[in-house]
Order: C-alpha cells, then sequence, then structure tokens
C-alpha cells in the first residue's frame, strides 16, 4: 500500500477514550495504512486547559484525511455563560459539515421494539442537513418578555449540495446492492415556505437523476412509517431539526443508542462518531457498548474508500460492519445496553475474532 491516510482521533469525554481505544485497535489489525494522531479537545480539557478546542486540534483535524470522535461533553463542565461544551458542533461549523449521516440497520438477532412482519429487513439512511434549518439560531433566539422566536433558515447553496450527496449516496447503494435507489424528501412544504423552497431544490436535483426515484413525504407521516414499515425506506434527507428528532428514533428502531453510528460529511473532511453521548453515568466501569463507535469506524473506511477509488479498503469497512452484526447475533458478547452481561473489551475481542 502506498498512500497512508492521517486519522485525526479526538477521544473526548466519559466513555469517549474507552470505545475510542478498541476501535483503533480493530482498524490498525485491519489497515496498515492508517496513521493515527490523537487530539486533545472536550470538557476535561477545557477543565484543564481553558480550552476545549485548541487551535492546534482544529489544524490537525483540517489536515487530517478523515477525524474519529468519540463523545465529548460532561454535564458538570459548562462555559461561564451556562452553556454545554460541545466542540464536535463547533467542528460541524469549522469544517462545513453539511450532511448528518444516520444509517438504520437492524441486526439480526438483535430485539427492537418491532415485531418486523414477515422478517423483512431494515436497512436506510437519514441524511440531516446539520448546518441550517431550525438551529440557524441555535443560542441566539430572540427572547422577549411574553414572546420568543426562532429562525428557520435554508439556504439554495447549501440545499444544493445536501440534495448533491443524497443522490450520489443513493446511487452508491444501488451500485452496491444495498438500495433500490429511491430517495424521499422529508419535510412540511404544506406548511412553510422554507420547505417549500426545500422541496424545489430537492425536485431540481432529482429532475438529475432519472434513474433513482424520488418522493416526498411529511415529517410527521415519516415518523409513522419509521415505526410501522421501515422497510419501505433507502435514502430520506431532512432539514436539521427534524433529522435531529427522526435519527433518535432510527436509533431507537435498531435496538439502543448504542449501535447508532453516525457521519457528519463535508465537501472536504468527515467527521465519524457515534449517535450518543458521553454516558457519564458509566463511565469508567468497563462496561459502555464500542459497537456505535466500531460502526461509524466502518463508516469512516466505506468514506475513504470511495473517496480515494480504494475498494479493499470499502470492502474493510463491510467486513468490520459484518463482524459486529456476527457479534450481535451470538448474543454472548453484547453489553448490558443491549440486554447482554460482556464488558467493552468482551464485546471488542467479539468483533476482532470474528475479523
Ligand atoms: P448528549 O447530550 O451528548 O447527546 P445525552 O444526554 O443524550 O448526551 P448519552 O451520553 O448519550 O446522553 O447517554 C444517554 C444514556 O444512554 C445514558 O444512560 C448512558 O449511560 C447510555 N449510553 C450512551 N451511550 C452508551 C454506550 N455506548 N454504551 C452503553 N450505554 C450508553
Ligand atoms: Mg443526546
Amino acid at each position: 500500500m502506498s498512500k497512508s491516510f492521517a486519522v485525526a482521533v479526538f477521544e473526548g469525554d466519559g466513555i469517549g477514550p474507552e470505545i475510542m481505544k478498541p476501535t483503533v485497535d480493530l482498524l490498525a489489525n485491519l489497515r496498515s495504512d492508517l496513521a493515527f494522531e490523537i487530539v486533545p479537545a472536550g470538557a476535561g480539557h477545557y477543565a484543564q486547559s481553558g480550552e476545549s478546542l485548541p487551535v492546534a486540534s482544529l489544524t490537525t483535524a483540517r489536515a487530517a484525511d478523515a477525524i474519529l470522535l468519540s463523545a465529548m461533553g460532561l454535564p458538570d463542565v459548562r462555559y461561564p455563560d451556562g452553556t454545554e461544551i460541545s466542540p464536535q458542533i463547533e467542528l460541524r461549523k469549522e469544517l462545513d459539515l453539511f450532511a448528518g449521516v444516520r444509517p438504520v440497520r437492524i441486526a439480526t438477532g438483535q430485539p427492537t421494539p418491532l415485531a418486523l412482519a414477515g422478517g423483512q429487513s431494515v436497512d436506510f439512511v437519514l441524511i440531516r442537513e446539520s448546518t441550517e434549518g431550525l438551529f440557524y439560531s441555535q443560542g441566539k433566539g430572540d427572547r422577549r418578555e411574553n414572546e420568543a422566536r426562532e429562525t428557520l433558515r435554508i439556504t439554495r447553496e447549501t440545499s444544493e449540495k445536501l440534495f448533491r450527496f443524497t443522490f450520489d449516496l443513493a446511487n452508491q447503494r444501488k451500485a452496491a446492492g444495498r438500495g433500490p435507489g429511491r430517495v424521499t424528501c422529508v419535510d412540511k412544504a404544506n406548511v412553510f415556505a422554507a420547505f417549500a423552497f426545500f422541496r424545489e431544490i430537492f425536485d431540481a436535483e432529482a429532475a438529475r437523476h432519472p434513474d433513482l426515484v424520488a418522493d416526498h413525504a411529511y415529517v410527521d407521516a415519516t415518523a409513522l412509517w419509521m415505526v410501522e414499515k421501515p422497510w419501505v425506506f433507502d435514502v430520506l434527507v431532512t432539514e436539521n431539526m427534524f433529522g435531529d428528532i427522526l435519527s433518535d428514533l432510527g436509533a431507537g428502531l435498531m435496538g439502543g443508542l448504542g449501535l447508532a453510528p453516525s457521519a457528519d460529511i463535508g465537501e472536504a473532511h468527515a467527521v465519524f462518531q457515534p449517535c450518543h453521548g458521553s454516558a457519564p453515568d458509566i463511565a469508567g466501569q468497563g462496561k459502555a457498548n464500542p459497537f456505535a463507535m466500531i460502526l461509524s469506524a466502518a463508516m469512516m473506511l466505506d468514506w475513504l474508500g470511495l473517496k480515494h477509488d480504494l475498494p479493499d479498503m470499502r470492502a474493510d469497512g463491510d467486513r468490520l460492519r459484518q463482524a459486529v452484526e456476527n457479534a450481535i447475533e451470538q448474543r454472548t458478547c453484547v453489553t448490558a445496553d443491549l440486554g447482554g452481561t460482556a464488558g467493552t473489551a468482551e464485546a471488542a475481542a467479539a468483533v476482532a475474532a470474528s475479523l
């Protein structure tokens, strides 16, 4: 292997380092062309140094080929104005990571709230716009004595990039035999001008992809269908706030936060991190579930492999995902949040054994 890829690693707070360590070990065993650099940031770092995202860490992240992040933030460490420390949100802004990618797959043998009709398999991706929408005025809402307002902002530029990314992903899934090539725009275009605008831009991009099926759904109906018949979805794309809510619903469908991976992707950079937080209530006890972190690392291999045209790296992403699914199916090596008795180390060892 010729080229080597620099991976910036944010170990973060709480269970962050506990789930990152086995993940980096698995990646290092799988591939010799990844060079990891651990970079300081987060609430713990802020408490020590007064900086939550040091300039040097941001510089390393910007220069890296990809970024792995576990979880950052602690309930009792806050900025002086009381806001939470979440450098992951700063990274999204700094690196313009507009597409939040949230795959939803139900692993064989994993108990979930749904008794799936006829053994239908659930495997879809939710894409959440991550830089504007109803989060645009985050922390700067207009608060008056008897009234408060927020801004819902949709721009043509970001929406065009978002939909281009979305249709590309649907094409890749179709080519890999993982989806029928169907993209659903999730909105509330019947009520809000901003969503009618969002839908128009979606339709314009859809017209460039006659080989893919494009349709629309209202967010309320989408929430219902995600529970009633989640197997109908392939790729969903939506606004920031709707995506925030639906991605937790997706995590619930899969069997819990401990199984939900994510990627925040822009034109040049990408951050891969589990959907869950730093879980301070179980930190330091060796019982955190590492699977969401490992599945996020598999998404990193998918993305790097595609970007650099390395089919073997994409195959390693599939192998890693499959190894996690095998571990889940065995049931003997899953952690307490999934109904098992294994610790972090045993769960990660089962993945390594399956590889
Ligand atoms: P954030 O605000 O960062 O999203 P949160 O307040 O939503 O954080 P989490 O840190 O995600 O909370 O934790 C929510 C619950 O899920 C906690 O009880 C935590 O212990 C549990 N949890 C989260 N991640 C894991 C994991 N990887 N393994 C086991 N339990 C987890
Ligand atoms: Mg949360």
